[in-house]
């Protein structure tokens, strides 16, 4: 398949300049070069380099085999079963250096495919193989140290320039062969304003369900990519509609398609775009954020019964997260830490709902305070009823400490909190 009719942009007709590049990519361009190899900077660091934007990684292919990438680098680790890799540097400088691969057919030692999908892929090659098994044409383009020109094989040059996405081959068979793809084509489409062209687009409806048979590990890595991007409420929008949010949050999902445009959309809208807002200032996210949103009402549905059955508030909430959590790790994993926040999150959620007595002024040194309060910011704007509190809550951190006493309520424990009189229905 490979097609050796490649359009080189010599370096006066393109835009890439090395003063753009990090140090660490550099050194690893030129060493591998020094060491008599083939070097070439590809994927999304030539790509984003070409749109002016500031690449998140660089990625180098090279002709050197892994071992030999090792024997050139002091400071290199070789990683990877399904692909195998050099990472070279420390820290946030890792430059992941990838040896050309080779057509995926005919299948041996090297390459394990099951039920179309690639199992292993280690039969190495030259550029003009690796080039296929790439995925969209603008990730396929290759920036050459040797003199500075882009390789393009596959017209990405020019679809980089319309601003359209187009898997390389055919893309029933390319997302067969790895379904994340149709996660990449979104993210990609969203992150950088491209339009994902018909051929491209038209198989994804139909095979977003193939998502469900991937390692719940790379979805969660995938999840973050995509809703950390800054652009997460475009981001989720187009995975429902293309059907590829229901593979990642089945619970979510099913809540959402009886309610089309209720609560719990608000909710998740209104998380994500604070997200977005955080990323564009700079402040740091957590995924514990996005995945309370995401199980806030699925937690919701699971405790409804327990709290029917009598079991107390706090018990309740704690039992329904975890029994979100163990459906939604059946799709995607969640790491501990961060499923153990959400559940602070939402116990939380209830203590603020108590605002008198020494209980209150504890609330506000809780570690976890500041997130509990952002979330039930976020509540509050999908539900009117629960204003009043983030207000007080809001008013109540600008207070020195009398000014706090004074702002405590009566003792609701008593006879107001069993009539349940400001108590808003969800906790
Ligand atoms: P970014 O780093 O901005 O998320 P990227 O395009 O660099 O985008 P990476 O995941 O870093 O994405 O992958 C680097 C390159 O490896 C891609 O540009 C693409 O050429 C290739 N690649 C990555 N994942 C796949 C995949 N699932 N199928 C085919 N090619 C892939
Ligand atoms: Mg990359």
């Amino acid at each position: 398949m490979a097609d050796s009719r490649a359009t080189i942009i010599p370096r006066a007709e393109h835009c890439i300049s090395r003063s753009s590049m990090s140090e660490q990519a550099i050194k690893v361009l030129y060493g591998l070069k020094k060491a008599g190899f083939q070097a070439c900077l590809v994927g999304g660091g030539v790509r984003d380099l070409l749109l002016g934007l500031e690449p998140k990684d660089f990625d180098v292919a090279t002709d050197a085999s892994p071992e030999q990438v090792k024997e050139t680098f002091r400071n290199c680790r070789l990683i990877g079963r399904r692909f195998r890799l050099a990472h070279v540097g420390y820290g946030r400088n890792i430059i992941e250096v990838a040896t050309f691969r080779a057509n995926l057919e005919p299948e041996g030692d090297d390459v394990h495919v099951e039920n179309g999908r690639i199992i292993r892929d280690n039969a190495f090659g030259n550029i003009e193989e690796d080039v296929w098994r790439r995925d969209f044409t603008v990730n396929a383009l290759y920036y050459d140290i040797k003199n500075f020109s882009v390789i393009d094989y596959v017209n990405g040059y020019d679809d980089l320039k319309q601003g359209v996405l187009r898997l390389i081959g055919e893309p029933t068979e390319r997302y067969h062969e790895d379904p994340v793809r149709m996660l990449r084509a979104i993210r990609f489409a969203v992150k950088l304003g491209m339009r994902i062209e018909e051929k491209t687009e038209a198989p994804i409806f139909e095979l977003a369900h193939l998502l469900t048979d991937i390692s719940p590990a790379r979805l969660f890595e995938e999840i973050l990519k995509l809703f950390h991007s800054g652009k997460a409420l475009q981001t989720f929008e187009s995975l429902r509609h293309y059907g590829l949010f229901a593979p990642l949050f089945p619970q979510t999902e099913a809540i959402l398609a009886e309610e089309a445009e209720g609560f719990p959309h608000t909710l998740i809208c209104e998380a994500l775009k604070s997200t977005d807002r955080r990323i564009a200032s700079g402040k740091p996210v957590t995924p514990a954020f996005l995945f309370a949103a995401m199980l806030w009402e699925p937690m919701q549905a699971a405790m409804a019964p327990m709290l029917e059955q009598g079991m107390p508030a706090i018990q309740a909430i704690q039992a329904a997260t975890d029994q979100a959590f163990s459906k939604q790790r059946q799709a995607v994993s969640v790491p501990r830490r961060f499923a153990i926040m959400v559940k602070e999150i939402f116990v939380l959620q209830a203590r603020l709902m108590h605002r008198s007595g020494k209980r209150a002024l504890r609330t506000l040194e809780h570690p976890r305070f500041r997130a509990a309060y952002d979330f039930l910011l976020i509540r509050a704007i999908a539900d009117d009823s629960l204003s009043e509190y983030a207000q007080w809550w809001t008013k109540i951190q600008d207070c020195d400490n009398a000014g706090r006493e004074a702002m405590l309520l009566p003792n609701e424990n008593k006879k107001g909190r069993r009539r349940g009189r400001h108590k808003p229905k969800s906790i």
